[in-house]
């Protein structure tokens, strides 16, 4: 039976019972509507601790558009029964009150992260990440915390913020998980029609054309010229950016140079359907 929390007092009351400092805890925070990518999280989160938490909070803080965090979908009873079946100890989902009892005014920096790719599109969004992720951290003392490569710019702002004020964490990525098609699993999905649904397949197939293209050694500009256009052809999508980037510091890379080990990533977003839909891919070092 899975264990509902909704306040740190009743996670220190079930850690007090489960014996807690004999444990080592993994916790995947989440904003609900589960789907196979945090499943694959709350898997690796088990296979690797003695106990599981996931949360599930729709974080007002790091949405920029309030239309976006009003249509953000929302699903807690079929997530909690997802999660029990999935072997989950313990869920925790707070009240917006006790998330933020206080207007919280602390103004997180992450430098170069928030002037590029998510940072520059959505200002204001690593701000609340940094905020939520510092409170869920200090509410559930994890010794590891689960994060998915599908929002690596958010794991390169988590691993930062640990860093920076020294959480005793081990903040660990787990793969993207795909459909069968290639498109990424996103919360965001079920608002695409079978239609959009189709459309929105222009992200993962751009990524893959670009990353063989690159490995053939097509220069950087024309790859990105070329999906460009693919874009232009397709007005049911729209591209904000696909970047080259080193995926520790996401500096934007301007051409591939095979003989510098920087760890790449084409990292790519853009809308259908009024939706944003975020992907990358991870280049092979050389
Ligand atoms: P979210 O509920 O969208 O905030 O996501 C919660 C966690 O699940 C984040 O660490 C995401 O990066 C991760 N995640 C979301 N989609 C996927 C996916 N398709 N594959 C792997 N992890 C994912």
């Amino acid at each position: 039976m899975i264990n509902k929390t909704h306040t740190t007092k009743d996670i220190e009351e079930l850690y007090h019972k489960m014996d807690r400092p004999a444990k080592r805890i993994g916790f995947v925070p989440t904003m609900g509507s589960l789907h196979r990518g945090h499943v694959s999280l709350i898997r690796q989160a088990k296979a690797e601790n003695d106990l599981t938490v996931c949360s599930i909070f729709v974080n007002p803080k790091q949405f920029n558009q309030s239309a976006d965090y009003d249509a953000y979908p929302r699903n807690i009873e079929k997530d909690v029964a997802l999660l029990e079946e999935e072997g989950c100890d313990i869920v925790f989902i707070p009240s917006e009150t006790t998330m933020y009892p206080q207007p919280v005014d602390l103004s997180l920096n992450f430098g170069h992260l928030e002037s590029v790719l998510e940072g520059k599109y959505r200002p204001g969004h690593f701000n609340g990440v940094g905020i939520v992720v510092s409170k869920l951290l200090h509410m559930t003392q994890p010794d590891r915390v689960y994060f998915g490569q599908k929002d690596l710019q958010q794991v390169a702002v988590v691993r930062h913020l640990v860093d920076a004020l020294s959480f005793p964490v081990e903040v660990i990525t787990s793969p993207t998980v795909r459909e069968p098609e290639g498109l990424a699993y996103s919360s965001r999905n079920v608002r695409l029609s079978a239609k959009g649904h189709q459309e929105a397949l222009i992200f993962s197939h751009s990524l893959q054309s670009a990353a063989t293209l690159l490995s053939n050694g097509k220069p950087l500009k024309e790859v990105k010229a070329e999906i460009q256009s693919n874009f232009e052809q397709n007005p049911a999508a729209t591209l904000e950016y696909m970047e080259l980037v080193n995926r520790d510091t996401f500096e934007i890379l301007h051409y591939q140079d095979k003989n510098i080990p920087i760890p790449q990533a084409l990292c790519i977003a853009g809308e259908v359907e009024g939706v944003r839909l975020i992907d990358n891919i991870l280049l092979d070092q050389h």
